[in-house]
């Protein structure tokens, strides 16, 4: 099916709920009436047996794609590098997502991938492309409203075991959770179970692997969440085993799918009612600072919950940029309004449709 690019868009039910009409940056507060036919009186209605209480809520959900927050090893420091233009700011720790953390900060989740180290380690895998950045740089996340990462990405070693635990730790001290690498979130929401699971795509066994952990969990919880990283760089088409991966995961029980590591966005899929977002696309992104595509999106789903089920999905699609100045990357994205917009929704429309 095709994408309703400005609004939320409703799927998995017979019709629209009320937010399908939500604007833009409207709220995301439940808008579904608690209980029905709470106004029944058994007074002035003796014969009429009160309905029985429907529970319902609704959880909004933000997806951010590759979060680098720190340089590639060589370019640290060097002009137009993330510590370069950190260096020349007021407030460094909250830059990167002033522009986005009003809106992040709205969700009942963000989620991103997070690309890289947070470590003073010295040794490294790669040298060429491993990306650190300094463990107070995990503050930026959590003032930018982002609450969970993905680590299982080729990223995550750059500096070795070491690097990792350090990473880790940074996040735990920023109150920033994580997952992925066989670390699962389990989180209530407004009462409801939420499970994060997060795969590397690539290595031979991981589709058993994720049939099996998203049966596993749904058992007891009702929304589980799937990110993969997953795809080639630089590719705007998806590849059959992200396709075959992705619809496995919603086959075994999962409500979304989320992809990133391809570096540009990526087509949305609707299959069974769910959505997979094969890419999101960078986002605050220091290992790049010229970059041939800085188009992005804060991808928004809405999960309407009725009585401890998912009664349907709405979703939400907010066209960004990763800098706010377009001739280099600034690694402060934004949100784009009018004619820029339509641009990147049209864009996606069109890759969601091949
Ligand atoms: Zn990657």
């Amino acid at each position: 099916m095709g994408l309703v690019l400005v609004g939320w868009l409703a799927s998995g039910c017979a019709s629209p709920t009320p937010e399908a009409a939500l604007k833009l940056g409207e709220a995301c507060s439940s808008r579904v009436p608690e209980a029905v036919g709470a106004t029944l009186s058994s007074a002035t209605l003796p014969s009429v047996a009160e309905p029985p209480q429907v529970d319902r809520s609704s959880i909004t959900i933000s997806a951010l794609g590759d979060c680098a927050i720190g340089d590639l090893h060589y370019g640290a420091g060097a002009p137009g590098s993330f510590a370069a233009q950190l260096a020349a700011v007021d407030d460094p720790l909250s830059y990167p997502f002033s522009a986005v953390a009003e809106t992040l900060g709205a969700d009942d989740l963000t989620i991103a991938n997070l690309e890289g180290t947070l470590t003073h380690h010295k040794a490294w895998q790669n040298p060429v492309f491993s990306i650190r950045g300094k463990p107070e740089y995990a503050q930026m996340l959590r003032l930018g409203g982002v609450d969970l990462v993905n680590l299982d990405n080729n990223h995550s070693h750059d500096y070795g075991v070491q690097g990792h635990e350090d990473t880790k730790q940074a996040l735990t001290a920023a109150e920033v959770a994580y997952f992925g690498r066989g670390t699962v979130d389990r989180r209530q929401i407004k009462g409801v179970e939420v499970v994060n699971l997060g795969y590397l795509g690539g290595p031979a066994g991981t589709r058993k692997r994720v049939v099996a952990d998203v049966a596993r969990e749904r058992e007891t919880a009702t929304i589980v969440i799937v990110s993969f990283h997953w795809g080639v760089e630089g590719f705007y088409a998806t590849h059959p085993d992200q396709r075959a991966l992705g619809r496995a995961a919603i086959d075994a029980g999962a409500a979304l799918v989320l992809g990133h590591h391809p570096h540009v966005l990526q087509g949305i899929e609707t299959y069974q009612g769910r959505h997979i977002v094969y890419s999101l696309g960078n986002f605050v992104f220091g290992a790049n600072s010229q970059p041939q595509d800085m188009d992005s999106i804060i991808y928004q789903e809405r999960f309407h919950i009725a009585e401890g089920k998912i009664e349907s999905v709405t979703q939400h699609i907010i066209p960004v940029r990763i800098s706010t100045d377009k001739t280099q990357n600034d690694f402060r994205p934004v949100i784009l309004e009018q004619d820029e917009a339509q641009v990147v929704l049209t864009k996606l429309q069109k890759l969601s449709d091949a």
